[in-house]
This record gives structure tokens, C-alpha cells and sequence, in this order.
């Protein structure tokens, strides 16, 4: 019953992405996301469309390409019950033009129903109803339908079958080849005239027709002509495991692609005084004598801070905790570490790995290795696969080797966004 419209007639209709523009028209999008999606299963035990991709939930990246596209207004979601809590995760990071969630209902139209009447008596004029498990729709997949929605009832995105169709028995034995040059997969968004679209999915949940797979197959029940723009085979819906690994896969090539790794280094030396201990890479080690210095004197995560800020080349640890303030005095160094891991952070980037090398010939580093890359580890909130920590003599020559202090050579990668 999906297609009762001649597909012939709306095949010719294509339209491709248009130009870019400001609409004045209120046009609002409506994201679907109340699904249970019980064939991806995610770590956290939530619906799949809060998976992780690329460290965002999946349904971040849909609000986003709507909230970014300057012909969408504003943004809704319709939310599973359950998802509350995940949801406001998601919306945290968004601003007011993502407005206040509705639940679902039990099936994916009922969802949509309910999310259109919360839209009602809001001047809404037109409705983009998206897939939350559609997180790879690009600004010309919404230019297209948003094209298309200017000259016709509806508009939805959809792909040519390129694959050769088969029927089969209950064998599973082809009884027939379908001819596929009119036939292609409907996608999402799928824009409407607000009033339009409500009117039908009211009418169809009053005489009781649930059966309907997307929000064009209402439109077309209700007699309302929709025409194809051009969607993308990027734009399928993860539905299972593996839909859902390719798109990581192909989310982190886009990442690798927008994001470039920067690299720094950090030098730092401290002289040997008296005491009975020595900081080191955030580890307290018994010794006969201490390092001296303002702070607690850690000069492994001194050079280590050094080498993160100058990987985002952001002055050096002097600059930002100058030796002359007494609010350092004494200070712990994770403190200034931590910093420079929330400088990174501000600019979107992410430590991609840290080294630090110490030059000395006491303490022994080697049974303390292990707990130094630990506390670097937490401090920077990076696994301790990414933090190397490696120690030398000098062969009894220089300062070091006249156990007059110890000295500390730091390498940082960043990974931080591309910006023109
Ligand atoms: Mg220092």
C-alpha cells in the first residue's frame, strides 16, 4: 500500500540541492528518537541512538545538522520516557533553539502524532520530521527537501535502488526478478505543511490505520502529493550491530579528516636541597634529599605541562603560575597539569599521547614507573596506554650525574580541529 501515487510521475520530480538561503517561512523540525532499537545493543544499555560515535551520542550529530541549517528554526525531539536522564546528556550542549522534549507513543506514528500536536498552536507552517538513527544527513539533504516542499504538498529524501530485486517463495527461492527502475527508499527528513501533516496522522490514528512505516505513506493515504528529493546512501538508517560499527568507522574517518595533531615539548630542571622525599611525575618517593623549588618542585610534570601547552601553543607554566605568586607556593603540580588538560579541552581538542623522560641517577624510577603513568593518567583523564614515563643516567657526567639535581625532558600530541 506504500506507494498508491504514481512513482513514475514523482521519479521526474528530483529536485537536487538548491541554493542556500534564510526561509521566512517557520519551519521546524521534528527529530524521532523513541525508538528501543533492541538490535544494537550499546555499552551503556541504552537505545541506540544514544551509542557513542566518535564520543558523541548519536543523536547529537541530527540536532546539530537541523540547528545548523539556517532555513530550520527550531528543533524538537520526541524522547522515549526512559531516555530523560540520557536525553538532558544531550541537549545540555545545545541552546534554546532546541526546544523542550514530548514523549513517544508505543509505535514510531504514534511518536510522530504526539510530536506534532506539541508543535500545534506555535505558527508552526512546515514540519521536517527526521530519524534519529539518521545522524549522517548533510545541510543539501535538507536544502533538498525544503526545495521540494516549496512547490509541492510533501517532500522527502530518498535513493534509487541500485541493487537487483527479488521475490521469493516461502522456500526462500526467487519466484521473480522486480523490475527496480522506479523504485526508490525513503529516507528521511520528510517535510510537510504543518497543518497538513497533523491533519493526516490525526485522521489515521481516529480510524485506527497504524500500519504506516513513514510520515509519506500518511501523506499519501491522505491524497497529499510528495515528491523525492536527493537523499544519500550516507543517510540509511542504523538499524543493526553492523550499520551502527560502519558508521563509527566512517564517523572517525571524518574526524581524522577535520582534526590535525600537534605535537610539544617541555624541559625542565630542579636542584637537589635538603629533605627526605621527592615528587616526581605526581609520585612521592623517599629520598635523602628533596627538590627545591616554589612549587612542590615535580619536575617531570613541570616539563610535561610545558610540552601540552606548547603542543596548543599556549605560553609555558611560568606564564600562567608565575614563581613570584605565593598562591603556588607549595602547590601540588597535578594542579598546574590539569590546567593545561583544560586548555586543551577548551579549544575541542584531546590529548592524543604524553612521554616524559627523567634524567637522574636517584631515586630509582623504574619500581615507581608504573604508579607515575597511573597519576599522570588520572590527571589528564587519558588511559594509561597513552602515557609513557622513562628514566636515564647520564653516565655519572653533568649536574645529574653529580646527583646535584634531576632534570626532565616531556613530549605532548594533541589533537585538536582544524580552523581556517
Ligand atoms: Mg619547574
Amino acid at each position: 500500500m506504500l506507494y498508491t501515487g504514481d512513482i513514475g510521475e514523482q521519479a521526474r520530480w528530483i529536485i537536487g540541492p538548491g541554493k542556500k538561503g534564510v526561509l521566512d517561512v517557520k519551519t521546524v523540525a521534528l527529530i524521532v528518537a523513541a525508538g528501543r532499537g533492541t538490535r544494537v545493543a550499546t555499552t551503556s544499555g541504552a537505545a541506540k541512538q544514544y551509542a557513542d560515535l566518535a564520543g558523541r551520542p548519536m543523536l547529537s550529530y541530527a540536532i546539530a545538522a537541523f540547528l545548523d541549517h539556517p532555513g530550520i528554526c527550531s528543533v524538537k525531539v520526541v524522547i522515549h520516557r526512559d531516555d530523560e536522564a540520557e536525553y538532558a546528556g544531550v541537549a545540555g550542549t545545545f541552546g534554546d533553539r532546541l526546544t523542550p522534549p514530548v514523549f513517544g507513543g508505543a509505535t514510531r506514528q504514534e511518536s510522530v502524532l504526539r510530536g506534532l500536536e506539541a508543535l500545534a498552536g506555535q505558527a508552526v507552517e512546515r514540519v521536517l520530521i527526521h530519524d534519529a538513527a539518521r545522524p549522517f544527513v548533510t545541510s543539501s539533504i535538507i536544502e533538498g527537501v525544503l526545495r521540494g516542499l516549496d512547490e509541492h504538498d510533501g517532500a522527502i529524501a530518498a535513493v534509487q535502488v541500485a541493487d537487483t530485486l527479488k521475490q521469493v517463495n516461502a522456500s526462500g527461492i526467487i519466484a521473480a526478478t522486480v523490475p527496480r527502475q522506479t523504485l526508490w527508499r525513503a529516507q528521511t527528513p520528510q517535510g510537510f505543511r504543518f497543518e497538513d501533516i497533523l491533519g493526516a496522522h490525526s485522521r489515521a490514528a481516529a480510524e485506527g490505520c497504524s500500519e504506516f512505516t513513514d510520515d509519506a505513506s500518511i501523506a499519501e493515504w491522505a491524497g497529499l502529493r510528495v515528491v523525492l528529493t536527493e537523499g544519500s546512501n550516507c543517510n540509511d538508517k542504523i538499524t543493526t550491530a553492523e550499520d551502527l560499527e560502519m558508521a563509527q568507522r566512517l564517523m572517525a574517518a571524518d574526524t581524522a579528516r577535520a582534526t590535525e595533531v600537534r605535537t610539544g615539548t617541555g624541559f625542565d630542571v630542579h636542584r637537589f636541597g635538603p629533605g627526605n622525599e621527592v615528587w616526581l611525575c605526581g609520585v612521592p618517593i623517599p629520598h635523602d634529599c628533596r627538590l627545591d623549588g616554589h612549587s612542590d618542585a615535580d619536575v617531570g610534570l613541570h616539563a610535561l605541562t610545558d610540552a601540552i601547552l606548547g603542543a596548543i601553543g599556549d605560553g609555558d607554566i611560568g606564564a600562567h603560575f608565575p614563581p613570584s605568586d605565593p598562591e603556588w607556593k607549595g602547590a601540588s603540580s597535578d594542579r598546574f597539569l590539569a590546567d593545561a588538560a583544560r586548555r586543551v579541552a577548551e579549544r575541542a581538542g584531546s590529548i592524543v599521547n604524553v612521554d616524559v623522560t627523567l634524567l637522574c641517577e636517584l631515586p630509582k624510577i623504574g619500581p615507581h614507573r608504573d604508579a607515575m603513568r597511573k597519576a599522570i593518567a588520572e590527571t589528564l583523564q587519558i588511559d594509561v596506554g597513552r602515557v609513557g614515563v622513562k628514566a636515564t643516567t647520564t653516565e655519572g657526567l653533568g649536574f645529574t650525574g653529580r646527583r646535584e639535581g634531576i632534570a626532565a625532558l616531556a613530549s605532548a600530541s594533541v589533537r585538536l580541529p582544524v580552523i581556517d
